[in-house]
């Protein structure tokens, strides 16, 4: 994948020669010619790597380093800094502030692609690494931390632009018996196929996710009941209709549905990741409770904090 690197330089000579020295890396740059500008385009277009000149009109390099590393959209973007000087004591200054490297000018072309194919190595690893934080091994859908966080934010802008957010929550169906029956490899294929048709379902505003052992959730942005609802319904029929084998053998997977969405919810005040996460599990009870692969959704009159042990109770 094509890396972005932004180059802050106050010289547009500067620009010119790392386009051309930069040409045979697969890189795409933008360019700025002064501190804010830089600071702006960085916190628009989140580079891979920052180029950063020293000595600028508006402010000096160290400065907008520092101011870089001071923002939480920022601050984990790799700076190299472009020096003129060789003075040592303006090197580590810059190392100090958190850069991880230094080119001196005049350019040496292959010293200047050695470190910036080296930045963007790292970089690429860091982005890896955080990704698999974020990640099921076993599903390769969002993981529960991911989860938590990624509800946390969906509500928090549901009730600051008072649009919709559903979720759901389904549980394959007697799993323990699949497990016991066709073995643990069997049963984490199974995982994985449930895992690929809740991937294949969701929209990519919507985030699916592993909730834990053969529970998963979708988050649902800007959706009401009603198409929370219908996609429910299509990643039951998915499921059920799911041709897996063991031993010659079809294996049947089914998997039960709970629904609940933020038009349910009562009183706004009430409305929370915990009170959309407890509705949609209490509903899930009750379609385990009714018999398994069907989908359920919380009951407007049942769901409020209050009530949620009889939620829990599938009442
Ligand atoms: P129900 O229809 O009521 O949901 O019954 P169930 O058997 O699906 O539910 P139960 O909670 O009793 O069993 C869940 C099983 O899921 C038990 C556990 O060993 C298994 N499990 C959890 N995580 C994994 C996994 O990653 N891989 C496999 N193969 N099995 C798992
Ligand atoms: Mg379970
Ligand atoms: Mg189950």
């Amino acid at each position: 994948m094509t890396q972005k690197i932004l180059v802050i330089d106050d010289s547009p000579d500067i620009h010119q020669l790392l386009k051309v020295r930069l040409k045979n890396l697969d890189v795409s740059l933008t360019h700025a010619f002064c501190g804010s500008e830089g600071v702006a385009k960085a916190v628009e277009t989140k580079p891979d790597l920052i180029l950063l000149d020293v000595h600028m009109p508006d402010a000096s390099g160290f400065d907008v380093c520092r101011e870089l590393k001071g923002r939480s959209e920022t601050q984990n973007i790799p700076i190299i800094f472009l020096t003129g000087a060789a003075d040592v004591d303006q090197k580590v200054l810059g190392f100090e502030l958190g850069a991880v490297d230094y080119i001196q000018k005049p350019f040496d072309s292959a010293e200047l692609n050695a470190r910036v194919r080296a930045a963007l190595r790292t970089k690429r690893f860091q982005d890896m690494l955080a990704q698999r934080a974020m990640i099921d091994g076993l599903t390769g859908l969002w993981n529960r931390t991911q989860f938590e966080l990624r509800l946390q934010d969906e509500v928090a802008s549901t009730q600051r632009y008072d649009r919709p957010l559903s979720l759901i929550m389904l549980d394959v169906d007697h799993f323990k018996k699949l497990n016991d029956n066709h073995g643990h490899p069997f049963g984490d294929e199974v995982l994985q196929a449930v895992g690929d048709a809740l991937a294949q379902t969701a929209r990519t505003t919507d985030w699916a996710c592993r909730y834990g052992g053969e529970e998963f959730a979708l988050i649902l942005r800007e959706t009401n009941l009603d198409g929370a609802l219908i996609l429910a319904e299509r990643l039951r029929q998915l499921i059920e209709g799911l041709t897996l084998r063991d031993k010659g053998q079809n294996v049947r997977v089914t998997a039960s549905f709970g629904v609940s969405c933020s038009e349910l919810c009562m009183n706004p005040v009430d409305f929370s990741r915990r009170w959309l996460i407890t509705s949609a599990d209490g509903a899930l009870y009750a379609a385990k409770h009714a018999g398994r692969n069907r989908v359920r959704f919380a009951d407007r009159a049942v769901v409020t904090p209050t009530t949620e042990t009889h939620l829990a109770e599938g009442i």
